[in-house]
């Protein structure tokens, strides 16, 4: 217990927050590196976000993270946004720069640094298969875009959402990003290097749902990665451990993002391991 009482302060606002897992991997981090920091887990509603922002500022808060419904909602009180942030056009995490409020989006580059570090990929070159189109979706087709995938097919199930996440990803990145409608079941095509679902089927307490996903003609190299991480073996990698596939599960995107969030926030090198296993316990 420190003796001046003078913790710095993180959180994370949203609503609904409380099954939130991020606090548990964060104080887990912040313990074993020593540092007196803590990190609030706030209810936040839609009406109260604004002054829950001066709060933040008022408070000196070193940083925060946003969960439904506040990723857009936010983004007029904050002072600046990072590139990727701007181009996703939502935010995941805050910082603290100077007197300053920085928007980050830390989504895609969690999902992007499990592909590398966990699944042995380089996107960079290769072809992508991406489901949905919603937030999740839109951080990591930023993300492979920008490590310079050259193919990256979005398919969906609501065309218009999918058209208009495709166009403003085309615009914001000039990358190679194209849509196709989801109708009954979509073949995974040879010719993929790497598929994820950014959907939300499969979610905790749906857990018996699967993407209609064939995965016949995929080749054996194919890393299957799904955004999902509760429960973490989900439908679809099941599915894909049961052809012989590589997998990569939603815990690595989550773990990820909040090490880059961590590592933002503190400029410590963050405890991966230590994070992870933290998480792990708490899902269970
Ligand atoms: P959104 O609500 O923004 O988007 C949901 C997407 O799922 C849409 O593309 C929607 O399609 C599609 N979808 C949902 N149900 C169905 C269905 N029955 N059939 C076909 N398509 C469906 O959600 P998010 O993008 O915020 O989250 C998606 C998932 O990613 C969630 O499970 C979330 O937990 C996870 N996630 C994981 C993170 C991690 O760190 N691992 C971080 C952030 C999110 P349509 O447009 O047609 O409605």
């Amino acid at each position: 217990m420190p003796t001046n009482y003078k913790a710095e302060l993180t959180g994370v606002l949203g609503q609904p927050v409380a099954e939130n897992p991020t606090g548990v991997m964060q104080e887990a981090a912040f313990a074993e590196c020593g540092l007196d920091w803590r990190y609030l887990t706030m209810e936040v509603s839609p009406a109260n976000l604004g002054a829950a922002m001066q709060g933040v500022r008022a408070f000196g808060m070193r940083g925060i993270n946003l969960t439904i419904p506040h990723k857009v909602a936010v983004i007029p009180y904050l002072d600046g946004l990072s590139e990727e942030a701007r181009v996703i056009g939502a935010v995941n995490t805050v910082v603290r720069r100077g007197d300053e409020l920085i928007g980050e989006n830390t989504d895609g580059k969690g999902f992007l640094r499990g592909v590398r570090q966990d699944g042995g990929m380089d996107p960079r070159g290769k072809r992508a298969v991406m489901l949905g189109a919603g937030g999740a979706a839109r951080a990591i087709a930023t993300e492979l875009l920008m490590a310079g995938v050259t193919d990256l097919l979005v398919v969906n199930r609501s065309v218009e959402r999918g058209e208009a996440m495709v166009r403003h990803l085309q615009e914001g990145t000039k990358g190679p990003i194209r849509f196709a409608p989801w109708v009954g079941t979509y073949a995974v095509p040879g010719d993929a290097d790497l598929f994820v679902n950014a959907t939300s089927i499969g979610l905790y307490p749906n857990v018996s749902d699967c993407p209609d996903v064939d995965l016949v003609e995929a080749k054996e190299s194919l890393l299957v990665c799904d955004a999902v991480f509760n429960p973490p073996v989900t439908g679809l990698i099941a599915k894909a451990k049961g052809r012989g596939l590589r997998v990569l599960d939603g815990l690595s995107m989550l773990v990820y993002q909040g090490v880059i969030g961590f590592e933002l926030w503190t400029g410590v090198k963050a405890p991966e391991a230590v994070m992870k296993e933290a998480l792990e316990k708490a899902l269970q």
